[in-house]
């Protein structure tokens, strides 16, 4: 029996989730589901002054938004510091570490020394392979013992096998003089206590993956599988940054994407199951490995998420979108709907999703559902309600008083009036939807009647009939 697929997510709680985050959550996270395993989040709120439990409730909010749930508790790196140290010191007494008494001025001189004669200036310690009878009282780091010859091959899924001289890496230091794990021990145990089988991150971390398995060898651990995928770039191609727009992902849910959709959008960064581009949660579960990951850098590509948002929220049944854009207007922090706009909005849904590509969108075209009477037409909307439109609208009124409220004789009744004062049908849209929505882009007239009833809609048109005087 193999196995069992562990992954984790090891975010720094700096700041906000960071979209390339969030794809590499979602990399763990669909693998992991996809073999029936399990997804740890790991915290990684050593840096002190940095890490805010702000910044790690961002990191919640945003996975919790995503739908990438994790097993278990979230890990605190910080609060395994103990048991790093503990790690360094079974380092110390196989003879793998080595205390460092090397103060900084040593290390200065002897970098700049070996800068002048044209040697690597990275620093070989005296300490090395000192004998302990002749420490000093001082204060020391702990240093690894790195290998001085050969190579590290990392056999990366996505980058293949990625050899690193070992004259590259130093004796790195394990713990500062005062006592505390460097990052990098404090990665490598982790993954290692937490069972991490599959190490899937972004590839600026392709360089530590060297020296953490320099961990690895000391401790005798079995390795990770490591899958470095490349980062994702700006649109220009260029690394992603502030200029290129959003960067977090409460921006994109702020923007009103769905996150079915950015979660479509952020599996196709990187990643590709032959040529489909919209597919569902579940076929993303049931599709993904690590052999669709790409090795060229990903762009980020607004009008593809566009498009993906809108068929996401196409393809949303009602009740279901209902939900989705409560939650949208909360978090956005817009007035919730009353229990009857609310309604009313579920049974107009049918004709404002299929167009819409983020929840704002589905909203203006909703306007019809969220005025309430009497209805303040905007400045191309007041162009339909002249003099002649009123009157047209208050002769149609009467007709509709009587008509049987269903798609078919609306649509008879109008085309008829239409016909009797000889006009298209076409003449009669404008006033129509100026008297309704207030707007002059709206969803088709009558599906307007229809969400909106019979009652309501004759007091909009007798409202416009009568106003302006
Ligand atoms: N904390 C690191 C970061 O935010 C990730 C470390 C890792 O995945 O090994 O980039």
């Amino acid at each position: 029996m193999s196995t069992p697929v562990v992954t984790r997510f090891a975010p720094s709680p700096t700041g906000f989730l960071h979209i390339g985050g969030a794809r590499t959550a979602l990399f763990n996270w669909l693998f992991a589901r996809h073999h029936g395993g399990t997804f740890l989040l790991r915290i990684e709120d050593t840096d002190r002054l940095r890490s805010t439990p702000e910044a790690t409730q961002a990191i919640l909010d945003g996975l919790d938004w995503l739908g990438l749930d994790h097993d278990g508790a979230a890990i605190s790196q910080f609060e395994r510091a103990p048991r790093h140290a503990d790690v360094a010191q079974q380092m110390l007494d196989s003879g793998r570490a080595y205390k460092c008494f090397a103060t900084q001025d040593e290390i200065q001189t002897f970098r700049d020394t070996a800068k002048a004669e044209g040697r690597s200036t990275l620093f070989h310690s005296p300490w090395r392979d000192a004998d302990p009878a002749s420490h000093p009282d001082a204060p020391y780091v702990v240093r690894i013992k790195a290998p001085r010859d050969g190579a590290t091959v990392i056999h990366d899924t996505v980058q293949g096998d990625v050899t690193i001289r070992n004259d590259q890496l130093d004796d790195m230091v394990l713990l500062r003089s005062d006592g505390t794990p460097v990052y990098m021990l404090a990665v490598a145990v982790d993954d290692h206590d937490m069972g991490v089988t599959h190490v899937i991150r972004g590839d600026d971390h392709l360089n530590n993956a060297a020296r953490q398995m320099m961990i690895y060898d000391a401790m005798g651990w079995p390795l990770p599988v490591y899958a470095h995928i490349p980062l994702i770039h700006g649109t220009d191609g260029k690394k992603l940054s502030k200029r290129h727009g959003a960067l977090g992902v409460e921006e994109y849910r702020a923007m009103g994407y769905p996150a079915t959709g950015l979660r479509n959008y952020l599996a196709r960064l990187g990643w590709s199951h032959g040529d489909d581009e919209f597919f569902t949660d579940s076929q993303a579960r049931e599709w993904f490995g690590l052999d669709g990951i790409g090795k060229s850098p990903a762009r980020l590509d607004f009008k593809k998420l566009d498009n993906l948002s809108g068929q996401h929220i196409s393809s949303t049944d009602d009740a279901a979108l209902l939900h989705d854009l409560q939650g949208f207007l909360s978090a956005t922090g817009q007035p919730p709907l009353s229990t009857e706009k609310a309604a009313l909005l579920e049974q107009g849904l049918y004709c404002l999703k299929e167009r819409a590509k983020t929840y704002p969108e589905l909203i203006e075209k909703a306007q019809f559902i969220m005025a309430d009477r009497p209805i303040v037409p905007d400045e191309k909307a007041t162009e339909h309600l002249d003099d002649v439109s009123r009157r047209i609208l208050q002769e149609l009124t009467p007709h509709l008083q009587t008509a049987t409220w269903d798609r078919d004789s609306l649509e008879a009744t109008a085309n008829q009036f239409a016909a009797d004062q000889g006009m298209k049908f076409g003449k009669l849209a404008g006033p129509l939807r100026a008297a309704l929505a207030g707007r002059s882009a709206t969803p088709s007239v009558f599906d307007m009647m229809l969400v909106l009833g019979q009652a309501e809609t004759l007091a909009r048109l007798t409202d416009a009939a009568q106003g302006g005087g």
